[in-house]
């Protein structure tokens, strides 16, 4: 078991000091969003290629702790080029698996495993962050700011 923590550690820190896809994309034809965690001082501004129902190319810049960077980044890998169902699909589990461990822990029994892991490939890394609650909401910022941008690409104002 400390392996894989020792692995994911790695991972995570991987991903912290050489984050994928950083950079912006020219709006438009991109979407930007921005997002911003008050409780940790993280931010990220998402840019979103999105093309007949397919997020084509995604960007990001940003600061902060090592997880809401590392966590965006991840993101990043695991939604870029993918259609949107899937994209919305990668997310849903994602929140789910920050959301299970978060209700594990409370009522102090063992998880039952409702999300496959083998589905988040690298993304499985930042299941340890929820033995830290605080921490939840770094590791999920990326991925709120995305669902907002394809909200906010969806329905256009
Ligand atoms: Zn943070």
């Amino acid at each position: 078991m400390s392996n894989l923590e020792d692995l994911y550690r790695e991972i995570i820190l991987d991903h912290y000091r050489s984050p994928r896809n950083r950079g912006e994309l020219p709006t438009p034809p991109a979407h930007k969003v921005e997002g911003f965690n008050p409780l940790c001082g993280d931010e990220v501004t998402v840019y979103l290629d999105v093309q007949d129902g397919v997020l084509k190319d995604i960007k990001m810049t940003g600061h902060g702790c090592s997880i809401s960077q590392s966590s965006s980044s991840l993101m990043s890998g695991a939604v870029k080029g993918k259609p949107l169902e899937q994209v919305q699909a990668t997310i849903d589990t994602f929140k789910q698996l920050m959301t299970v461990h978060e209700s594990s822990l409370s009522k102090d029994v063992e998880r039952d495993d409702e999300v496959d892991l083998r589905k988040l490939g690298e993304l499985a890394a930042l299941q340890g962050v929820v033995k830290f609650p605080v921490r939840i909401k770094c590791a999920v910022l990326a991925w709120n700011t995305l669902r907002q941008g394809l909200e906010e690409i969806a329905s256009p104002l």
